[in-house]
């Protein structure tokens, strides 16, 4: 079993029960078990201006799935949540899931880069990650609470 940490976001179509929908489908998928999850955060939307805020959380999941076959389960709970994938980057969205950390795993594909190119940056993704996992060492060797003591307060 290997231990990922999952990043989940929405902003439209009641963000709230979008999340706590998507943490009940999360423990469905097969080979894997939810461990634990943050509680919900509210952050301002990045890109396109008039965007509602997002809710975003993490959750610890533990599996057998490679990760190639565990982004093919997130894309299809994406799918069945009701997203299409034609719009814009950035753009509002009823739910979005990504890997964040799969293990100590080191990828850059087309499809899948681990750990998420955005994971340092984020202060959405990196508070919820901390209340799970406080002692978090990170994949660049960084302590996470270090991370989380230099980024600001998300609003
Ligand atoms: P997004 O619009 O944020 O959902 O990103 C969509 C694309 O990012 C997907 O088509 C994935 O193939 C790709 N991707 C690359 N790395 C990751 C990752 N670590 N987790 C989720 N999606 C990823």
């Amino acid at each position: 079993m290997t231990n990922v940490y999952i990043g989940l976001g929405s902003n439209l179509n009641n963000p709230i029960y979008q999340l706590r929908k998507a943490l009940q489908i999360l423990e469905t998928i097969p080979a894997t078990h939810l461990q634990n999850h943050s509680s919900l955060y509210r952050s301002k939307a990045i890109g396109p201006k008039n965007q509602p805020d997002y809710i975003n959380a993490v959750a610890v999941l533990s599996t057998k799935l490679s990760p190639f076959n565990l982004l093919k389960k997130l894309q299809d709970i994406e799918i069945e949540r009701g997203r299409t994938r034609k719009g814009k980057r950035w753009q509002a969205r009823i739910l979005d899931l990504d890997i964040l950390i799969y293990g100590n795993m080191r990828l850059h594909t087309p499809k899948l880069i681990l750990p998420h190119p955005e994971l340092y940056n984020r202060m959405f993704v990196l508070k919820p990650l901390y209340e799970c996992v406080p002692n978090l060492i990170l994949p660049n060797g960084q302590r996470l609470i270090k991370k989380v003591q230099l980024l600001p307060e998300v609003t």
